[in-house]
C-alpha cells in the first residue's frame, strides 16, 4: 500500500533532488520494461533540449522534469504520464517543436504536453474568492484528460519544492496561486498527498512566521504525546486482536496548514486545536469498520457529536471514513478514522488511485474509463444516502466532462457561459448594454466575427459603437438565454415599427378607394375606431394591420365619415413593395418573386405580408380565403437583393457543379444554397437559390448558364 509520506519536519529545499537512476529504479518496480524504456528515453531527450538551461538554484533544468515524474511515480502514474511530465516543459522552453514530440513519442504522450503547455498559459490574474472557484474550473474545463492535471500538480509541487531559489515577490504570487487554485484541485480530485505538500509549502512561503510557531507547537505537542500515545495504540491493537480483526493502528501526523485553517475555521487557540492526538485505523471490510468504532467507543468515552459517518454518507471528492473524537488518558481528545483499505486508497490519491498502473492495461482508454467508473462510483455512494447527487454532478462530474467555458474579461475577470457561446453572448453576459451595441470583437487581441465560438481561457474584448443596433442575424446563434430575450425584445419592437408603417400603408391603400388618407382624416378619429374595436390607440391598430391580423379595407370602411358611397371606386389600389419593409414583409419560398414579376400579396396573420408571384400553385389553393389576398405590385428602384430559384439540367460529369457556380459568381450572383436532384444516367439537376436584384438580372445570368456547353436546360424553378 502505498501511504504517503508527511513533510513535517522537512523544511522546503532539505528534500534530495532525485536522479533519472533512482527514478528508473522506481518506475521499473510497478511498470513494465517498455514502458520504463520509453521514460528513458523521454528523459534523453528532455536533457538534450534542455541543455545549457538552469533553474534559478542554479542547478541543471532536467533535475525539475526528473523530480516532476517521480512524484507522479510515487504515485504509480502509467508510463504516458510519465513521459509527458518529463517531457512537460521541452515544447515551451526549448527549440523542440511539438512535431518532434509527437512524431517520437506518440499521440498520446504529445496530446499531454500539449494540455499541459495550454494550461501554462493561462494566467490567474484576481485574487477574489469568486475568481479562485471559475479559475478552478476553468482550469479542470481545460482538460479533457485528467492526467494532465496530474502532471500539472507535480509540476507545482516540485516548484513549490524549490520556491526559495525566487525573487520574494515572485514567491508569494506563485505561493498564493498554489493555495487559491491548485491544492483545492488536488484536494477536489482527492489527491490528498499532494494537496498536503502544496499546501505546507505554501504556508510556509506566505506566512512564515505564523509557520513557525505552529511548527514549534507541534513539535513540541508531539514530545507531549509520546508518553500516552504509545499506550493508547497498543490498546487498540490489542481490542483489535482480541476481536480478530486484522488491522494497522498508527499514528496521524498533523499538518501545519491544515492546523493553521481550523483554528482560524473555528476559532481556537492553538493549543486546542494541537493537544488531540490523531489516530487512524484501517481495516479489511466496511462491516469491520463498524465493529472498530463500537470496539473503541467501548474502550474510550466518545465525546457526544462528534461521530461523523462518511461511509455512509460520503464527501464531495468521495472521500469515506468513519470519524469519531474520545475522551482519552487526562480527557486529552483523540480522534480517530476508521477505514477500509480501498477507502484509504481513495482518501490518500483520489481520482489517481485510478489512474495508477495496472499490468495488462497499456491503453489510456482503459483509464479513462476507469476515472469515469471512478465518477460513476462516487455518484453512486451518494445516490440515496443523501439525496445531493444533483449537488454532486455539480461539483465533480461538470468540473471533469463540462458543459460550460470560462473566458477572461480583459480586466482579468472571469465570465461563466454555457458551452457553445458567442461573443455576442459574451457582451450581453458583461451588459445588455453592451450586447446591444457591440459591433465587433477580438479574441486573445485578434479580430474575430461576432458569432465566434469561445474556448476556455480566452480573453475576449468587445468593441461597441455608439447607436450600433443588435442585428436579427444573431438570434440565430447566441445560446444564453440573457442574450436571446434582448435580441428578442428589440426585434420585437423592430417590428411593431415596420408594422405600424406598412399597416399605415396598407390602410391609405385602402382608403384611397374613397378617395380618402389617414392624413385627410379628423383628428383623433384613427384613435375612436381602434378603442371600439377594443385596441389602445391608433398606433396599435396600424400595427395589427401591417402584423395581418386586421384587414385594411374592413378598417377602411369603418372610418368613412358619414355620407361615403361604401362601395368605393370598386377598384382596390395595389400595396407598393418597396423590399425595405422588413420583417413584417417576407417573400415565399415556394415561387421565389422577384422585381418585377407580376405578385401578389398574402396576409398571414401575424406574421404580416407574404409576397407571392401570381404564377405559384399557392395562390391558386389558397384562392378560397379572397379577403386575404390583396394586389400588390413593386415600387421602382429596388436596393436589396432578393432569392430566385434556378434549375438547372447539365450533362453528368465530375466537376460541372462546380462550373455552373463559378458562371453564377462570375455574375456578381451570390449563391445561398445549392441541391443536386437525383441524377438520372446521363443527366443531373441542379437546384440553386441565387440572389438577384431583378428579373433582368436573372435573365442574364441565366443566358450565362444556358451558354455553358455541357448545359441543357436553364429555367426558374416554381413551386
Ligand atoms: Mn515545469
Amino acid at each position: 500500500m502505498n501511504y504517503a509520506s508527511s513533510i513535517l519536519g522537512l523544511l522546503p529545499g532539505e528534500r534530495r533532488a532525485p536522479g533519472i537512476a533512482q527514478l528508473t529504479a522506481k518506475v521499473e518496480a510497478y511498470l513494465p520494461a517498455a514502458e520504463t524504456e520509453r521514460v528513458r528515453a523521454a528523459h534523453d531527450y528532455a536533457a538534450a533540449a534542455h541543455r545549457g538551461q538552469k533553474r534559478q538554484s542554479g542547478e541543471a533544468y532536467i533535475t525539475h522534469p526528473i523530480a516532476v515524474a517521480d512524484i507522479l511515480a510515487d504515485l504509480h502514474m502509467d508510463g504516458p504520464t510519465l513521459t509527458a511530465a518529463m517531457l512537460h516543459d521541452v515544447v515551451e522552453d526549448t527549440p523542440s517543436s511539438a512535431v518532434e514530440v509527437r512524431e517520437r513519442f506518440g499521440d498520446e504522450v504529445a496530446d499531454l504536453v500539449d494540455g499541459v503547455t495550454k494550461l501554462d498559459q493561462v494566467q490567474f490574474k484576481s485574487r477574489k474568492e469568486a475568481q479562485a472557484e471559475s479559475f478552478r474550473k476553468m482550469i479542470l474545463a481545460m482538460v479533457r484528460d485528467i492526467r494532465v492535471i496530474m502532471v500539472k500538480l507535480a509540476d507545482r509541487t516540485h516548484n513549490m519544492r524549490t520556491l526559495e531559489a525566487m525573487p520574494p515577490a515572485k514567491r508569494r504570487t506563485i505561493a498564493r496561486e498554489t493555495l487559491d487554485i491548485y491544492a483545492p484541485i488536488a484536494n477536489r480530485l482527492g489527491i490528498h498527498s499532494l494537496k498536503l505538500e502544496l499546501e505546507d509549502l505554501g504556508f510556509h512561503t506566505l506566512y512564515p512566521q505564523r509557520y513557525r510557531v505552529i511548527e514549534r507547537e507541534l513539535r513540541r505537542a508531539r514530545g507531549n504525546q509520546r508518553e500516552f500515545l504509545p499506550k493508547i495504540v497498543k490498546a487498540l491493537r490489542k481490542a483489535l486482536a482480541d476481536a480478530s480483526i486484522s488491522g494497522q493502528v498508527e499514528a496521524r501526523e498533523k499538518h501545519l496548514y491544515s492546523t493553521y485553517t481550523k483554528m482560524r475555521r473555528k476559532k481556537l487557540p492553538l493549543a486546542q486545536v494541537i493537544d488531540v492526538f490523531g489516530l487512524r485505523i484501517v481495516v479489511g471490510s466496511i462491516d469491520e469498520c463498524y465493529r472498530v468504532l463500537g470496539l473503541v467507543h467501548g474502550l474510550y468515552k466518545p465525546m457526544p457529536g462528534r461521530f461523523k459517518d462518511y461511509i455512509a454518507i460520503p464527501r464531495v471528492n468521495g472521500y469515506q471514513s468513519l470519524h469519531t473524537t474520545l475522551f482519552g488518558p487526562n480527557s486529552m481528545p483523540i480522534e480517530v478514522q476508521i477505514r477500509t483499505e480501498d477507502m484509504h486508497r481513495m482518501a490518500e490519491s483520489g481520482i489517481a488511485a485510478h489512474w495508477q498502473y495496472k499490468s495488462g492495461e497499456h491503453n489510456g482508454q482503459a483509464q479513462q474509463a476507469r476515472a469515469r467508473e471512478w465518477l460513476q462510483g462516487v455518484m453512486q455512494l451518494h445516490e440515496g444516502a443523501t439525496g445531493s447527487a444533483e449537488e454532486l454532478l455539480e461539483s465533480v462530474k461538470v468540473d471533469l466532462f463540462p458543459d460550460k467555458v470560462y473566458v477572461f474579461t480583459p480586466k482579468g475577470d472571469i465570465m461563466r457561459l454555457p458551452r457553445g457561446a458567442t461573443c455576442v453572448d459574451f457582451a450581453y453576459a458583461v451588459h445588455t448594454g453592451v450586447g446591444q451595441r457591440c459591433v465587433a470583437a477580438r479574441i486573445d487581441r485578434r479580430m474575430v466575427p461576432l458569432r465566434t465560438v469561445l474556448r476556455n481561457g480566452q480573453t475576449v474584448e468587445i468593441v461597441t459603437a455608439r447607436g450600433a443596433q443588435p442585428n436579427p442575424a444573431w438570434a440565430g446563434f447566441v445560446v444564453t438565454a440573457k442574450a436571446r430575450a434582448a435580441i428578442r425584445l428589440y426585434l420585437r419592437g423592430l417590428q411593431r415599427n415596420e408594422a405600424a408603417q406598412l399597416g399605415a400603408r396598407m390602410l391609405n391603400q385602402a382608403l384611397e378607394e374613397f378617395q380618402l388618407s389617414l392624413r385627410a382624416l379628423p383628428e383623433g378619429h384613427l384613435d375612436r375606431a381602434a378603442q371600439t374595436l377594443a385596441l389602445r390607440d391608433g398606433r396599435e391598430l396600424l400595427e395589427k394591420i401591417g402584423l395581418g391580423e386586421r384587414f385594411a379595407p374592413l378598417i377602411a370602411r369603418r372610418l368613412l365619415p358619414a355620407g361615403t358611397d361604401p362601395e368605393g371606386s370598386g377598384t382596390p389600389q395595389p400595396l407598393a413593395i418597396a423590399g425595405t419593409e422588413g420583417l413584417v414583409v417576407s417573400y415565399a419560398r415556394c415561387c421565389f418573386p422577384i422585381p418585377f414579376d407580376p405578385i401578389v400579396a398574402f396576409l398571414s396573420s401575424g406574421r404580416g405580408v407574404v409576397i407571392h408571384r401570381e404564377k405559384c400553385a399557392n395562390v391558386t389553393a389558397f384562392g378560397k380565403q379572397p379577403d386575404k389576398w390583396i394586389p400588390a405590385v413593386w415600387q421602382k428602384d429596388q436596393q436589396r437583393l432578393f432569392c430566385a430559384g434556378l434549375r438547372v439540367e447539365a450533362r453528368n460529369r465530375v466537376g460541372i457543379l462546380a462550373e455552373v457556380a463559378t458562371r453564377i459568381a462570375a455574375e456578381q450572383s451570390n449563391i445561398s444554397h445549392v441541391n443536386v436532384d437525383a441524377q438520372q444516367g446521363e443527366l443531373s439537376t441542379l437546384l440553386f437559390e441565387v440572389q438577384v436584384h431583378d428579373h433582368a438580372h436573372l435573365s442574364r445570368l441565366m443566358r450565362e448558364i444556358r451558354a455553358m456547353p455541357d448545359v441543357i436546360k436553364v429555367e426558374r424553378s416554381l413551386a
